[in-house]
């Protein structure tokens, strides 16, 4: 899609090509073994990447949606039940409770940090209600002392959706260990990605671990004994392995998209433009660098003629998706939303993106904007 262009929007071969002699090793382990599917590898990347988000526990599992809708699962939240989402999320944390037969109720964000927006969370709450699945969008934390009181009010789970924010922290705390429990996603894309489909989920409870670990193969501990109607959902061990050698970079990685954030800070300078807001309580891992224009459709045009890539996170918001039909949500109904989609742009972002890369994509944006 832009690999064509001068400056990608995200350039996912230069990491791979920069750690060919580990990657290479670590297919070479995996073939050596002669065990594919739940070995050594994942048990050591599970090990790491708890330890990693500070928690407790992590379970391999097969993408980011498996990994939310098994939480859902596994704490027998289902039909009849309801789900408060975003209504500014990647469609996959309203899937992920459509999944467990549950209902997600969409909230809106605030308008400046595009996350869920705590204050509006307790009009939504109904005795259906069970759980928050909060979104870190972009790789910010969402504001979570503030979500857990209500939780913990009236009584619902907390679950992270931390497929865009793996190592940022809140308040000093790594996500994946802020709520109850959380689902990450190694689909190539995300700050840390593997070389195909993956995901986990990591949480401090040893109960809700296990029958995670359970549901996802098969419903059985013990092979051919079928305790529950589970899953087929396992990180195989070749991506655990590629997974294991990306971890290692992953915290060089973020900085350098905290240090490629903080240029374009400094160097995009239209006033027609709105720039991430950072409350001083997080610590973002820039998964995206999203900015907002009323003319963002002119501008996106402009940037690609130039040969800069960008995309949309997200064009159309989950209420209005022909998907969600059923909920019979109109245009208007989640105004906040509907206009960051409408407005929203991510400029290019990536760990192997450099210096000279953000002064080129602001200038062209900065030029755009004052002509
Ligand atoms: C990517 C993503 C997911 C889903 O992850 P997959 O691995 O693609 O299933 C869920 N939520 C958010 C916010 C995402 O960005």
């Amino acid at each position: 899609m832009s690999g064509f262009n001068l400056i990608p929007f995200l350039d996912l071969k230069t990491p791979h090509i920069e750690l060919r002699p580990q990657l290479q090793a670590a297919f070479e382990r995996v073939l050596n073994s002669g065990w594919y599917i739940q070995g050594s590898e994942l048990k050591q990347f599970e090990e790491e990447f708890a330890n990693y988000c500070e928690a407790k526990y992590c379970i391999g599992v097969g993408n980011g949606l498996d990994a939310l809708h098994l939480i859902l699962r596994a704490y027998d939240i289902g039909e009849g039940d309801e789900v408060i989402v975003p209504s500014n999320t990647y469609i996959a944390t309203w899937l992920a409770a459509s999944y467990a037969e549950a209902t997600p109720i969409p909230v809106e964000p605030d308008e400046r940090t595009y996350n869920i927006d705590p204050s509006r969370i307790e009009a939504a709450i109904t005795p259906r209600t069970k759980a928050i699945m909060v979104v870190h969008l972009y790789g910010q934390p969402a504001d979570m002392d503030v979500i857990s009181a209500v939780a913990k009010k009236h009584n619902l789970k907390v679950i992270e959706d931390a497929a865009q924010a793996h190592g940022a922290r809140y308040k000093g705390k790594r996500v994946g260990t802020l709520g109850d429990a959380a689902g990450f996603s190694f689909y190539p894309g995300k700050n840390l990605g593997a070389m195909g489909d993956g995901g986990a989920v990591t949480t401090n409870d040893a109960e809700l671990a296990e029958k995670i670990r359970t549901l996802g193969n098969y419903g059985s501990r013990i092979k051919y004994h079928n305790e529950v109607k589970g899953y087929n959902s396992r990180l195989d061990e070749l991506q655990a392995a590629f997974l294991r050698e990306k971890l290692k970079k992953l915290d060089a990685w973020n900085a350098q998209r905290k240090a490629i954030a903080a240029e374009y800070v400094r160097k995009l300078e239209s006033h027609n433009l709105v720039l991430p807001v950072v409350p001083e309580w997080a610590d973002p891992v820039w998964h995206l660098f999203v900015v907002r224009s009323q003319q963002r459709e002119n501008l996106q045009a402009h940037l690609q003629q130039q040969g800069i890539g960008t995309m949309i996170h997200y064009p159309i918001p989950p209420h209005l998706q022909p998907a969600y039909s059923e909920l019979g949500y109109k245009q208007g109904d989640f105004p906040i939303a509907e206009a960051i989609h409408r407005e929203v742009l991510s400029l290019p972002m990536g760990p192997t993106m450099n210096v000279a890369q953000v002064t080129q994509v602001s200038k062209s944006t900065n030029d755009y904007l004052e002509a």
